[in-house]
């Protein structure tokens, strides 16, 4: 049961095969036998899941539900959800009942999906091996003594080891797509504006984006017919019609042009990982796509331009947690002052105080035009180039990790060897266009993802580039031994 695709399940629930509660009550005896292992989900919503899949069944029994009606899935836990626990995996809002949903929730909860939880994360999303989490790394569940990517971990774990069959994720710098590849998982993130940002708790308001995590191309893209559309409560939001992300899903990738940047497959890159990713490539050549060797000149800019834009949004983002209005609160304070720097002092980890301080002394007055406004026009160029790049070509591709999973305590203690675990991805974020991951093979028994990068709005030419390589190849099939 739980190795199958969302179309699948629909068809079981429709047919009666199997009822929503069934169905509801399998993931949650997976994810009460292997959680203890993995610590995916940081909150199991167990009682509530059940009332939903009752509910779900029905709309079956009285020939109501949709397409996506009793299939359950989990959230990651930046998204508000009222009533229950929303953490962003720091003891910050270890406390935090969300008293409304994030916009992503409600239009999930509106097609009768399941909600089984909350996933592990690393703290406020900042990260990228999922050890920043107040609740303790995520497994992977390839292998254990190694990191799920992040900071969407926790959603990658459960996906991996099926303990769900889709979740949400996000994306600020590469969280959905690094630990899809990381998990062997198909994940996707939206152009900037697509899907609503509203109660997803901010890390970088200008570069979060919500998307989907899968075992397909195909499951993201019903996922995502749920989750994009204009929202006025997002005043980035774009009011654009949503396309029906499954209806290309078949189109043919004949004479599509890929890019192939020459940046993406220079130093740095696992020389494994780089062989895995053109043998990928080769098999769309064989579908009859054409190559193009294109430049990204300012690719190098985009890891230093990242680390000025992230943390100086983030000091601003995360100033409403002073113990007053949001999050932890200091006991016995002597006055304000005490109340504010020990509530924050405790409340934060170290990763996210070291990007705090980092922001606000960018945004300081006399370094603001040498640090955030200089990084603005380093992003002008790094979009440019994407736009020149897509003059001459439909996708661009290339790895999305430089390396498979790495052990847990290699990079935790070098920052700057994590921050460049989003060398590839990073760029996208900063250009607002977008892109995904999908498994594209094994290196020494660790899963490798391929980046499709597209340009704006071309999320449903990235589904179907994904679809149709998943026709070709089963990468996308396999499950960790254990987790079968
Ligand atoms: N790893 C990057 C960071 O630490 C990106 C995180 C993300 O996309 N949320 O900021």
């Amino acid at each position: 049961m739980h190795n199958k695709s969302l179309s699948e399940l629909s068809t079981a629930l429709h047919s009666g095969d199997i009822s929503s509660v069934e169905l509801t009550q399998h993931y949650l005896d997976r994810i009460n036998k292997h959680n203890a292992e993995l610590n995916a989900f940081i909150t199991v919503t167990d009682a509530r899941a059940l009332e939903q899949a009752k509910a779900a069944d029905k709309l079956f029994a009285s020939k109501k539900a949709g397409a996506l009606t009793g299939i359950p899935l989990a959230h990651k836990d930046i998204f508000c959800t009222q009533g229950i626990r929303t953490s962003c995996a720091s003891k910050m809002l270890d406390k935090f009942i969300a008293p409304y949903n994030a916009t992503v929730v409600e239009k999930i909860d509106a097609s009768g999906m399941v909600t089984l939880g909350k996933t592990n994360m690393d703290e406020f999303a900042m990260g990228s091996s999922n050890e920043t989490s107040f609740y303790g790394p995520v497994k992977n569940p390839w292998d254990t003594d190694r990191v799920p990517g992040g900071s969407s971990g926790g959603s990658a774990s459960a996906i991996a080891a099926r303990l769900a069959p889709i979740a949400t994720g996000t994306d600020t710098g590469g969280s959905i797509r690094q630990p899809s590849s990381l998990c062997n998982l198909t994940g996707l993130k939206p152009t900037y504006g697509r899907v609503s940002r509203y109660g997803m708790i901010a890390f970088a308001s200008s570069l979060d984006q919500a998307g989907p995590m899968a075992t397909s191309a195909e499951d993201a893209a019903w996922l995502m017919n749920v989750m994009s559309g204009f929202d006025k409560r997002d005043s980035t939001s774009v009011d654009r019609d949503v396309p029906d992300y499954t209806a290309s899903l078949n189109d043919s990738v004949e004479g599509m042009t890929i890019g192939l940047p020459k940046e993406y497959f220079g130093e740095g890159l696992d020389s494994k990982v780089a062989a895995t990713v053109e043998a990928a490539i080769k098999t769309y050549e064989s579908m009859g796509a054409k190559i193009k060797e294109i430049s990204l000149p300012n690719t190098s800019l985009a890891i230093p331009t990242y680390y000025v834009v992230a943390p100086a949004e983030c000091s601003s983002n995360l100033s409403r947690m002073d113990g007053v209005r949001f999050g932890h609160r200091a006991e016995d304070p002597k006055d304000l002052m005490d109340l504010y720097t020990r509530s924050r002092g405790e409340g934060f980890g170290d990763e996210v105080k070291r990007r705090i301080m980092i922001g606000a002394y960018a945004l300081s007055a006399g370094y603001y035009d040498a640090y955030y406004l200089k990084a603005q026009q380093c992003r002008r160029l790094i979009s440019n180039d994407f736009q020149e790049a897509f003059k001459e070509v439909d996708v661009i591709m290339g790895p999305t990790a430089p390396t498979p999973a790495f052990r847990f305590g290699e990079k935790v203690n070098d920052p700057v060897a994590m921050y460049l675990e989003d060398i590839y991805t990073i760029n996208t974020n900063l250009a607002g266009i977008p892109s995904i991951s999908i498994p594209a093979g094994f290196v020494d028994g660790l899963p490798v993802g391929l980046q499709i990068i597209g340009n704006y709005f071309d999320e449903g030419r990235l589904l179907n580039a994904g679809h149709q390589y998943q026709q070709q190849t089963d990468w996308h099939q396999r499950v960790p031994e254990a987790f079968k």
